[in-house]
């Protein structure tokens, strides 16, 4: 069974020990220097979008309540983002398609959620055979881009399913 996040000891982020912050008012501070830094990206839970984005995990085992949810078509952003995060110790759950059932599997509590369904760019070299996908992207959006080539790629049966999680591993397509 994986591990409650929320019953782990709390480990202390390194700039916030010396505060006596805890990991929930670590990671509530994060929250809101990421609002107030990238605002146009930062879901907090009082934002009224909060809500659909926290359960938009396909399956309920994987909804949660994360302390706020970033989303960015911006790979720097998303990086900065990280950096953030591991150098202050806040856990954070990263989901693409949300199609995997695992409890926190791609969701978190007392976290950040970050989104990667901004990056949902594509781009065909038929000069390779080779396409270019955003991991934010669902099979249905690559195999239907495709379609204009006459061309396709193996990726899910199901067309609901993340590019993301497939590529890592999935079910072997
Ligand atoms: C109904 C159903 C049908 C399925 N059909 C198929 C199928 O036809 N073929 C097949 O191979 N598999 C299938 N699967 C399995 C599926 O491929 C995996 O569950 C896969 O992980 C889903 O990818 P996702 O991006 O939607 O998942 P998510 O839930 O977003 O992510 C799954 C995991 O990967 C991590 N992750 C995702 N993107 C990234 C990233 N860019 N960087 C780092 N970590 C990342 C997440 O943190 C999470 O731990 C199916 C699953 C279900 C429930």
């Amino acid at each position: 069974m994986p591990a409650n996040r929320d019953q782990q000891p709390p480990k202390m982020a390194s700039l916030f020990a010396a505060a006596g912050f805890g990991l929930l008012q670590a990671t509530q501070h994060l929250c809101l220097h990421f609002n107030k830094e990238y605002p146009s990206i930062t879901l907090l839970q009082s934002a009224p979008e909060y809500h659909v984005l926290s359960t938009e995990n396909r399956s309920e085992t994987a909804w949660a309540t994360p302390t706020c949810i970033v989303s960015s078509a911006d790979t720097s952003v998303l990086q900065d983002i990280v950096r953030l995060l591991t150098s202050q110790d806040v856990p954070f759950a990263v989901r693409s398609g949300g199609h995997m059932p695992s409890p926190l599997g791609a969701n978190i509590n007392t976290g950040v959620l970050i989104s990667l369904s901004g990056l949902d760019g594509t781009t065909y070299h038929p000069e390779q055979g080779v396409v270019e996908v955003g991991t934010g992207l669902k099979w249905r959006d690559v195999y239907a881009y495709l379609d204009e080539y006459n061309v396709t790629v193996v990726g899910g049966r199901v067309l609901d399913v993340g590019v993301g999680g497939l590529i890592l591993g999935g079910e072997s397509n």
